[in-house]
């Protein structure tokens, strides 16, 4: 497999692999399979665990902030927005490109969506009703585009009202900004293991817990940490943090390779360099069938909108709202690399690709 689609997921880096192995213990393999609840020593090691990954993590977020273990980044969205509204008594409004882990509980509140542009930016709006829950993404994961989470945090602010960022696909690959009141990510888009993320809240922001039951995450998510998971999200983020400029410097390399290949297809969102993470390459060509293309090019893994969204046949909310026909929207395909796609496996992924579109009679 030619892997393509990094914002769906990304391999699992082996020293994040390494972090997880000890609490992953067998019979006869050590005592690292205790409870980190438990107050008898394997159990407060695997506590000490957890909480060095969870400042591990919480060094890629913004200070001042406390960092709550979830399942993933949708159950941290949908903990924020819910709860957040519920205690407030408060109106929700978010970007129309959120994900859909965002866009449903929008849908589910009434939510108002702010408009995008074509180039796939959302302005900041004029008027936000009073103590708005609202909902920005950093970076959207279908076309790559990077919103000015901060001024929306301000003109929240403004209206009295609080933020959630969907960080997932900025987190460990730029700094997140100063701003938002909420702040969710997931492990698995750094190289971590799935089924792990986190909730960030600001000091001084209420949010009612999630779960209750035996008092985890301090009373705000009940239920057993998993330190592997947890050890392995941390270790992930540690190796994020470490080599984020050189992870830069290469998407950017892979960008250049690939945009000089595809010059006949038109770049679906903004292009500049500070608005657009150079690890999504999202375009389009008239007369392309996206979903055949998909077949043709087996060897290549690529999505054709959002990876939730490829499988239902739907065409992607985010290029319809960026104005895109239904045809061209169906004619788009989603490029993903990141930190250990290399130069040659991208060409082999391109020839593919070209070679597929030219069975459609493209060349
Ligand atoms: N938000 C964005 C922007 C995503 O790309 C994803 C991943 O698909 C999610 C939220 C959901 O994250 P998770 O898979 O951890 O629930």
């Amino acid at each position: 497999m030619l892997y393509l689609d990094y914002q769906a997921t990304t391999p699992l880096a082996p020293e994040a692999r390494a972090a997880m192995m000890p609490w992953l213990a067998g019979p006869g393999e050590g005592d690292g399979f205790a409870n980190p609840a438990s107050n008898y020593r394997a159990g407060r090691a695997a506590a000490a665990a957890v909480e060095v990954a969870r400042d591990q993590v919480a060094a890629l977020l913004p200070s001042g902030g406390r960092l709550y273990f979830t399942s993933g980044a949708t159950e941290a969205i949908n903990w924020a927005l819910f709860a957040a509204q519920r205690h407030y008594s408060a109106p929700v409004a978010g970007a129309a490109i959120e994900h859909a882990a965002a866009i449903q509980c929008l849908d589910r509140l009434n939510g108002a969506l702010w408009p995008v542009n074509q180039d796939g930016m959302v302005a900041v709006p004029n008027e936000i009703a009073p103590g708005t829950i609202g909902a920005c993404m950093l970076v959207n994961n279908e076309v790559g585009t990077i919103q000015p989470v901060a001024m929306f945090a301000d003109a929240i602010h403004a209206a009295g009202g609080l933020l959630l960022c969907d960080a997932v696909q900025g987190f460990g690959r730029m700094v997140i900004p100063n701003g938002p009141d909420f702040i969710a990510v997931t492990a698995h888009k750094i190289h971590g293991p799935k089924g792990i993320g986190a909730l960030w809240v600001k000091d001084g922001v209420h949010l009612p817990p999630l779960l209750v039951g035996g008092a985890q995450e301090e009373g705000m998510r009940s239920g057993t940490v998993a330190p592997a998971l947890v050890a392995g999200f941390g270790a992930a983020a540690a190796l994020a943090a470490e080599r984020m400029d050189a992870d830069a410097v290469h998407v950017a390399r892979l960008w250049d390779l690939a945009t000089d290949r595809l010059k006949d297809w038109t770049i679906n969102g903004t292009t500049g360099a500070d608005d657009r993470y150079r690890g999504n390459l999202n375009i389009r060509r008239e007369g392309i069938n996206a979903t055949r293309l998909l077949s043709d090019a087996r060897e290549v893994a690529f999505s054709l909108g959002s990876a939730c969204g490829s499988g239902s046949g739907k065409v992607s909310h985010v290029l319809r709202a960026m104005g895109l026909s239904e045809a061209q929207a169906r004619s788009s395909i989603r490029l993903g690399w990141g930190r250990y796609t290399t130069e040659a496996e991208l060409s082999a992924a391109l020839d593919a690709l070209l070679a597929a579109a030219k069975l459609q009679g493209l060349n």
